[in-house]
């Protein structure tokens, strides 16, 4: 899918409760110590380069695991949308078009082969599984991390969940492509204690290219969220073609120094998400797209250490 045509609006604001895509526990690279993490669906950006499609679109989708199918063709007769095409000995294939993510196929299937993307939760839902590993936040200085997707679409929600997470001692973080409303922030700063935010290019028209949507909004909050002395991570996935040149990255350091930010993350790109977009019956955008050397990377991390900000590169 190309950004420059695809259409985001997909992402609808205010929804409580929240679509969420998936809660991993244990997680050690979102935020400090030991974390949870919990993925909302619903993103206003369409980065080509994205490894979480099936955080893009706020409704649930039907995610097909064409390794897991044994070709028994069960899910074709379980499908009232005549949805699903199948010749004998082959995989199914799924017409998006005609598919109302019934779930039919997914009981049919004797394998797991279709799954579900998606499902509303309450906040103290989901304060109840972050809560599990309460003790593990103790003893790591941890704590819960909302990621998507872009979380910030669903706010009214995540200050509910971070205000009930202040109530019993968890420490909160947001992980975000920054292309919201300014007043979507506020709503939840009074109960964030870390920040996690993407810059993907500096270039208007090249970061419109790669995103779908133009960085000013981005940058402008960027600048605000340091303002408001959140601890904060600028983070940059690298990606080869589009921003991973030295020129770019001194640009790229000369903002984020007068944005006020100090700490910055170097994310190099990997496709492990392209398996996803087969799952979810859609092209890769990325394809042919090849990781950034570690040559690179070291030279684009030294260009952020040059700048006199705290830079790494998480792998
Ligand atoms: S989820 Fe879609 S493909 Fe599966 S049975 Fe329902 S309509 Fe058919
Ligand atoms: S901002 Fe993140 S979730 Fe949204 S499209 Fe870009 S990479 Fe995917």
């Amino acid at each position: 899918m190309d950004a420059k045509t695809a259409s985001p609006t997909d992402a609808v604001a205010d929804s409580t409760p929240a679509a969420i895509f998936n809660i991993e526990r244990h997680a050690l690279h979102d935020g400090p110590g030991i974390r949870t993490l919990v993925f909302l669906k619903g993103c206003p950006l369409r980065c080509f380069w994205c490894s979480n499609p099936e955080g893009q679109l706020r409704r649930t989708e039907l995610m097909f695991t064409a390794n897991k199918c044994g070709s028994s063709g069960r899910c074709v007769g379980a499908c009232p949308e005549d949805a699903i095409a199948w010749t004998p000995g082959e995989k199914p294939v799924i017409d998006r078009e005609l598919c109302t993510v019934c779930a039919g196929c997914v009981t049919a299937c004797p394998n797991g082969a279709f799954e579900t993307v998606g499902k509303d939760y309450t906040a103290r839902e989901v304060l109840a599984e972050v809560e599990k590993d309460y003790i593990f936040y103790r003893s790591s200085s941890g704590g819960v991390t909302v990621s998507g997707g872009e979380p910030m679409v669903q706010y009214k929600f995540i200050a509910e969940l971070f205000e009930l997470c202040r109530e019993h001692g968890i420490a909160t973080a947001i992980e975000t492509c920054g292309y919201v409303p300014w007043s979507h922030y506020e709503a939840v700063i009074p109960y964030l204690d870390h920040v996690l935010i993407d810059v993907k290019h500096t270039d208007p028209e090249v970061h419109y290219e790669g995103t779908g949507v133009d960085p000013a909004r981005i940058q402008d909050n960027v600048r605000c969220l340091a303002r408001t002395g959140i601890p904060m991570i600028v983070r940059v996935p690298v990606i080869t073609g589009f921003n991973d040149s030295p020129e770019h990255m001194r640009d790229l350091a000369d903002f984020i120094v007068d944005a006020g930010v100090t700490e910055i993350h170097l994310l190099p790109y990997h496709s492990l998400g392209e398996v996803k977009y087969a799952g979810l019956f859609r092209d890769y955008p990325a394809e042919g797209t090849r990781p950034p050397s570690a040559e690179r990377m070291r030279e684009l991390l030294q260009i952020l250490l040059d700048a006199g900000l705290t830079a790494s590169i998480e792998v």
